[in-house]
């Protein structure tokens, strides 16, 4: 039965309880070294969007990290959609959660004789919390400012970042450097080879002559809301192609746009010291896509951030 309370409810290891009452012992191999992983997606009119795919990218995470948690893709979900239901008393006229699933592979064994490999089993988190509608709005109207820092995307090589683990520490550092350059900015990162890569939270497209490219899958995290742009694009009559984007083809695109579950799909005004196109957003192609996405979510993706506007 839902439980009607102010807080909102999370499960929890097995339990569904208040959010204060997740209380993670420290520790935690998450809290240690970042060992785990998430996944998150956000909700349309209070409804999850494409929770298979997450919880698909999920286990393939957890494959990765070779963590068992016990439950099946089944499982998680019924439990994702369980944790929404208690919570959708809580979401205010226009609002929207993001869902995130957590694991830790465990609490660390310490003392003489343990192996610290033996934990008490992976702890699993599935909660909500309010998406920034506000605070991002201006982006819609605006476009997002990105600064490419000198820190380079984590090299498949050495941890895949097509795994969402709970490690963001190569993401903090580029965006503590971009927005020491620029507050408002958001980092995107190149890879190891200098090509375009991903920001912390988001995927980036440019647009040159009616195509479209975006990073190569091997460099990035495959971002759900990247592959529903690449989806509509297509069904748009858009060329697409994912390959090696330089700064040059950046600073000469005609657009460029962040896609992430959060925004689904923003337009950026600049890049460095480069202003994209005429410096006008959202562009042509990037609001063709914009009302792709938000006919495909039943939902005016934009207007929702740009009704928060003073
Ligand atoms: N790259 C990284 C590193 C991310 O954390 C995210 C957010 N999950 C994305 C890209 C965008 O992925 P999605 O569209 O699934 O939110």
């Amino acid at each position: 039965m839902t439980q009607r309370t102010n807080q909102r409810i999370a499960y929890y290891n097995g339990k569904y309880v208040p959010e204060g009452e997740v209380r993670i012992p420290y520790r935690d191999r998450s809290f240690l070294y970042g060992d785990g992983c998430f996944d998150m997606t956000r909700t349309f009119a209070g409804k999850p969007f494409r929770v298979k795919e997450h919880i698909d990218r999920f286990y393939r995470s957890l494959a990765y990290l070779q963590i068992d948690i016990g439950l099946t893709p089944g499982q998680l979900t019924d439990i994702t959609h369980e944790v929404v239901a208690r919570n959708a008393h809580l979401l205010g006229e226009g609002e929207d959660w993001w869902v995130g699933q957590r694991v830790s592979r465990g609490i660390k064994s310490v003392g003489e004789g343990m192996d610290p490999w033996e934990d008490m089993g992976p702890t699993v988190v599935v909660d909500c919390m309010p998406l920034p509608f506000k605070a991002r709005a201006p982006h819609y109207r605006d476009g997002i400012r990105v600064v490419v820092p000198s820190v380079r995307r984590t090299p498949p090589g050495s941890l895949s970042p097509r795994v969402k683990t709970h490690n963001y520490l190569n993401m903090i550092m580029g965006d503590l450097e971009a927005r020491d350059r620029d507050p408002e900015s958001w980092a995107v990162l190149l890879d190891e080879n200098g090509n375009l890569c991903e920001g912390i939270g988001s995927n980036i497209f440019i647009v040159k002559d009616g195509r479209i490219s975006t990073p190569q899958g091997r460099y990035v995290l495959e971002g759900i809301s990247r592959q529903t742009v690449i989806e509509l694009a297509r069904q748009e009559g858009f060329e697409l192609v994912e390959r090696d984007i330089d700064l040059y083809d950046a600073y000469t695109a005609d657009e460029v746009f962040l896609t992430s579950t959060s925004l689904c799909l923003c337009p950026v005004s600049k890049i460095n010291h480069a202003t994209i196109g005429d410096g006008k957003v959202p562009g042509p192609v990037a609001s063709r896509l914009l009302k792709a996405y938000s006919d495909y979510v039943g939902l005016d993706i934009a207007a929702q951030y740009l009704k928060r506007l003073d």
